[in-house]
């Protein structure tokens, strides 16, 4: 039995820098200015957690780790992926694959897309070979292309675990 499941996030660009860099995949990468966000502002992570809550139809992440409480405030979201795979694994299914699709503008990404699919596939228990990561601009378009945040898609498809 297979269940697929889409994610989906956006975060904004400080407008006061207070930060000089931001957070994707787990992997921290220098720009200018940071992600506004309760946690690590890993609009990555957090996309792929709404994928794989998805696919379980166990809700979403804001449902999970409520950008309210005390014990979320600058959280490394790798421990919300986690934790969510754990969940995964309650449920008896592993991931099968994920794909992601980052918008951003600014910064360059290329150098970092390896390193993020390492990180991913490590908490997410797959081989390097079941995780992609992409990087888009948004063609000057609209509020990503004027370089006011970062979006992410996410697409995950999990299978029953054999017992
Ligand atoms: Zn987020």
């Amino acid at each position: 039995m297979i269940r697929i499941g889409h994610g989906y996030d956006i975060h904004r660009f400080e407008e006061k820098p207070s930060k000089n860099y931001i957070t994707l995949g787990g992997v921290q990468i220098p720009y200018e200015r940071g992600l506004i966000a309760h946690s690590d502002g890993d609009v990555v992570i957090h996309a792929i957690c709404d994928a794989l809550l998805g696919a379980c139809a166990l809700g979403d992440i804001g449902k999970h780790f409520p950008d309210t409480a005390t014990e979320n405030k600058d959280k490394n979201s790798r421990e919300f992926l986690r934790n969510i795979m754990q969940k995964v694994n309650v449920k008896g299914y592993s991931v099968a694959n994920v794909d992601v699709s980052i918008i951003a503008q600014t910064p360059k990404l290329a150098p970092h897309i390896l390193p993020m699919q390492e990180l991913l596939a490590q908490d997410l228990q797959i081989s390097l070979d079941q995780v992609n990561v992409k990087a888009t601009t948004n063609e000057g378009l609209d509020a990503v292309g004027n370089r006011q945040g970062i979006a992410v898609h996410a697409v995950a498809l999990l299978e029953k675990k054999a017992i």
